[in-house]
């Protein structure tokens, strides 16, 4: 911890959490919802239960306007699961589906539904390290495709689509594992988004799905029933035990959004965060952001001072004052901060006073 007794955990999650729903959810975990039970002793049809999961869908209907013609569902696997089940339930037999690649996840979600039929990569930013989001019109995606995939916001490159791609008439199927909730989206411009909860909405467990009602009930009938994203939806998330504890958190996280004045507010403070953190390296002789500064992530922002040891030095000097979780990905190097809807201004900056102190002392001894 710092001389503040605040720590910053700037993890690409599960991440920081708000202290007061943390302190909230401790407080309540014994007697939840006006019983003497625990939310995690708690059946799954109970109408205790059934309080918390209609009320965390209705939160989540209100606060990203989502229509009455699109299903929400509360579900396992993660994004991960998604990958699969989207092409299983959306495809067809044989379907064709055109993805955009901006970074590893979307490649492994490509992967996957190569398995179910015939899928085509639109646009890719790899030959650029994933440094870019491509340029993509509607011309190139196929229109008779089944949907057309692509990834807002690119967790461990730091990248993000300030647009959303315009495929006509072919649904747009969106992992928004970490962008969602983060600011206002339009939902009707989507077919079909994803998310797990572990970022901005909570504990790991959870994956919310939303989708457009005449997407769901084209499963093929010897589909694995589970996942059926039609029996899902027709269940009200309730076919069989559901993550129950991390819908609870998801609630109490929805609930919280809406106290902050929902995702107008929301966005607006997650701009200023990002903003100051990315002004602070532009004007950096040590840091540099390596990532083109129209696609730059406001949730996780990547920097690197281009010597690997001077990185670790600063990572670990970060993590002796509070400042956590500061390394790139293990793939990459370098430094990501997130800064997800839970991270305060204050944690901003706190980590760009210390990159201008680290920054000032190795400025002496180069
Ligand atoms: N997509 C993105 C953009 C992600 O960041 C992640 C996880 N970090 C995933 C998919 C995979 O999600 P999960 O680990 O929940 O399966």
């Amino acid at each position: 911890m710092n001389k503040d007794n605040v720590a910053y955990n700037f993890s690409a999650g599960p991440s920081m959490l708000p202290r007061d729903v943390m302190e909230r959810v401790a407080e309540n975990l014994t007697s939840c919802a006006g019983t003497d039970r625990s939310i995690l002793e708690m059946s799954h049809r109970s109408k205790e239960f059934e309080g918390i999961i209609r009320g965390a869908e209705a939160d989540l209907r209100e606060i990203m306007g989502i229509p009455d013609n699109y299903s929400v569902m509360f579900l396992q696997g993660g994004g991960t699961l998604q990958f699969s089940m989207i092409a299983l339930n959306l495809m067809g037999k044989p379907g064709k589906a055109d993805y955009v690649v901006t970074g590893e996840f979307d490649k492994k979600a490509a992967e996957e539904a190569a398995k179910f039929g015939d899928v085509r990569i639109a646009a890719s930013s790899e030959d650029s390290a994933f440094t870019c989001i491509p340029d993509v019109k509607r011309e190139d995606f196929r229109v008779d495709a089944d949907y057309v995939h692509f990834t807002f916001n690119n967790t461990m490159h730091g990248t993000r689509y300030s647009y959303v791609p315009d495929a006509g008439d072919v649904p747009l199927v969106c992992d928004m594992s970490s962008h969602m909730l983060s600011e206002e989206v339009d939902v009707t411009r989507f077919g079909l988004i994803y998310a797990g909860a572990q970022k901005n909405f909570g504990a790991s467990g959870l994956t919310v799905v939303v989708a457009r009602n005449d997407l769901l009930g084209h499963a093929p009938a010897d589909a694995p029933t589970y996942l059926n994203y039609k029996i899902h939806a027709d269940s009200g998330s309730m076919y069989n035990t559901p993550p129950s504890f991390a819908i609870y958190m998801a609630g109490e996280m929805l609930k919280r959004i809406k106290r902050d004045g929902g995702l107008s507010a929301v966005g607006r403070t997650n701009r200023e965060k990002a903003g100051k953190l990315y002004a602070c390296i532009d004007g950096s002789g040590l840091f540099r952001c390596p990532v083109a500064a129209r696609d730059r992530s406001l949730m996780n922002v990547v920097f690197v001072t281009g010597d690997e040891g001077t990185d670790r030095r600063f990572t670990s000097e970060a993590r002796e004052i509070g400042l956590y979780n500061l390394e790139g990905h293990r793939s990459m190097g370098g430094m990501r901060a997130s800064i997800y809807n839970a991270m305060p201004v204050e944690g901003v900056d706190r980590l760009i006073a210390f990159m201008k102190e680290f920054e000032g002392r190795n400025e002496k001894s180069r």
